[in-house]
């Protein structure tokens, strides 16, 4: 025993990780030293004593898939996020560009498909609110971004221009750019774009985690970590953060996998990747490289998430594309052999339900079972590979928020699954059920970080801003608040080999409540309000 000072918090209602009660916790360097009644925890000489009030105590909340440091970034340009119509978001150009009259290029994003008719915003509407200066506005789930007609022209983008192979400029009828760019044809003008600077990804990792630890969350794991190139100064932002003692949460990073180096370079790619990781954790406190990401398919707005079946057209008939596998299966094999024998955990975005297959085909094959490898927003997944994930051990890494009707799913995807694959989507209550690791996350900018509103859309199956009378997504999978919130917290954490969550020696990573969110209704989870969050032992949000 040291004698480090404790601090004693005390009168809460305190929810461990294995759903017993106590009212008092007492924290001494970063890890629990105990928890009980106040009466118990009274003898402990706390240096520091804390009066709850009643507040609820629950584990703190880990995010298993978010891009923090692009959030970072994009919040403290154009920011976009939150805005529910073309006008609205219009308003936030103009306020951003009178803001900053110095820019030479508006950028940002953040803006939904959903805003604007048919899902299609202009670049006219740009011009009239940024006069003639170059937009580039990506949208909320980075596939499309809207640029101006300055952008167009500073790319030379004209009707003329073909599409390029793997993406599209949206044009009118008389075949003139309307100023959006979907997939690849946003690279005509992304590289025009200043570039972001070290010191812009370090301050975007500031602004991030401040904001991540005000909503209780305490670790995450970063999907889209670049060890060189021009994005890599994600990667260089946390392990300055890290060297420099102010990374307070714990992040694990998942390195990207290239898919566009050539089948015999697979070696050298995951020899790039063992350096770049063994280099990083030689050093390392509380950022841990130690995982790799690999894209097997798209998304379903784009019809680009690999399906078993071919996506429906407007009039709901089988069209021939069943979206993208991006590694064929036996690269895919290939791949995932290579990198778990180098020791990585692997993982996957898959979507589609063919992705989905593919990947835990790849596992099957090339995977020792329970290896925590995870596959990441299991949108449409078949029901005969349900059960694979706990036969193979594979994690299922969920983003509750997506869980549920808004304009996205009803206009942009069900009408091209149709009905009977729609039902299939996010099957969280059979995954629980036939006994996967279940891990959530937010993909944090494409949606909410906020887990108050993932843990409430996982328990209703319903948006908290959805309008009245909006149904529920398939009602039976919802989950019970016990199960959604350990997933969000020890499921998450197991996953990312991050120890135990709220426990008597396990680290200090808690967050306060102003009331215990499964306490009263299920339709009021989201009005919780945080109050404050411990990470390893150390306050580092408190309300004010
Ligand atoms: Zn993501």
């Amino acid at each position: 025993m040291d004698g480090s000072p404790i601090t004693v918090l005390r009168a809460g209602r305190v929810r461990c990780a294995d759903g017993t009660r106590a009212e008092a916790i007492a924290i001494r360097d970063d890890t629990v030293l105990a928890i009980g009644s106040d009466a118990e925890l009274a003898g402990l000489h706390a240096a520091e004593t804390v009066d709850l009030a009643g507040r609820a105590v629950l584990p703190g909340f880990v995010d298993a898939h978010v891009h923090p440091v692009l959030g970072g970034v994009e919040m403290s340009r154009c920011d976009l996020t939150g805005t529910r119509t073309a006008a609205e978001a219009e308003r936030v150009v103009a306020g951003y560009a009178a803001a900053h009259p110095d820019l030479e290029w508006i950028t940002g994003g953040g803006w939904s498909m959903a805003s604007f008719p048919g899902g299609r915003p202009a670049g006219s509407r740009l011009d009239a609110v940024a006069g003639d200066r170059p937009v580039f506005l990506i949208n909320r789930d980075h596939h499309s971004a809207w640029v101006s007609t300055a952008a167009l022209r500073a790319a030379g983008i004209h009707a003329g221009t073909p599409d390029p192979a793997d993406g599209r400029i949206e044009r009118d009828a008389a075949g003139e750019p309307t100023g959006l760019l979907h997939e690849g044809a946003m690279a005509l003008v992304d590289w025009l774009l200043p570039e972001t600077s070290d010191d812009q990804y370090a301050d975007g990792l500031r602004v991030a985690q401040r904001y991540l630890h005000s909503l209780g969350i305490v670790a995450w794991q970063d999907a889209w970590v670049h060890v060189d190139g021009p994005e890599s100064g994600v990667h260089r932002a946390y392990l300055a953060a890290d060297r420099d003692g102010w990374l307070t949460a714990q992040v694990v990073g998942a390195m990207w996998w290239d898919r566009t180096w050539p089948e015999e370079r697979i070696g050298e790619q995951v020899a790039r990747l063992v350096a770049a990781r063994d280099e990083a954790m030689a050093g390392a406190r509380h950022y841990r490289p130690d995982a790799v990401k690999v894209m097997q398919d798209g998304v379903a707005e784009t019809f680009t998430a690999g399906l078993l079946e071919p996506y429906l057209d407007a009039g709901g008939r089988p069209t021939g594309n069943r979206g993208l596998s991006f590694l064929a299966p036996p690269v895919l094999g290939r791949v995932v052999g290579e990198l778990v024998a180098a020791g990585f955990h692997l993982h996957f975005h898959a979507l589609g339900d063919r992705a989905v297959r593919e990947v835990l085909d790849a596992l099957a094959g090339h995977a020792p079972t329970g290896d925590r490898h995870q596959l990441a927003h299991l949108q449409v997944v078949h029901p005969d590979d349900i059960p694979r994930f706990a036969a193979l051990g594979a994690i299922a890494n969920l983003q509750p928020l997506w869980a549920c009707h808004e304009p996205q799913m009803d206009d942009l995807t069900i009408p091209f699954l149709g009905a009977e694959r729609s039902r299939l989507q996010y099957p969280f209550a059979a995954l629980q059920t036939a006994g996967a690791h279940l891990a959530m996350g937010s993909d944090w900018p494409v949606s909410s970080p906020d887990p108050l509103l993932g843990l409430h859309t996982a328990v209703n199956r319903i948006a908290p801003d959805a309008p009245a009378g909006t149904p529920p997504l398939e009602t039976a999978q919802r989950l019970s608040p016990a199960t959604a919130l350990t997933a969000y917290t020890a499921g998450s954490r197991s996953a990312l080999g991050l120890g135990p969550a709220l426990a008597v020696g396990a680290r200090a990573d808690l967050v306060v409540l102003d009331r215990d969110p499964f306490a009263g209704p299920a339709e009021a989870i989201h009005t919780a309000r945080v109050h404050r969050t411990y990470a390893g032992g150390r306050l580092v949000h408190q309300a004010e």
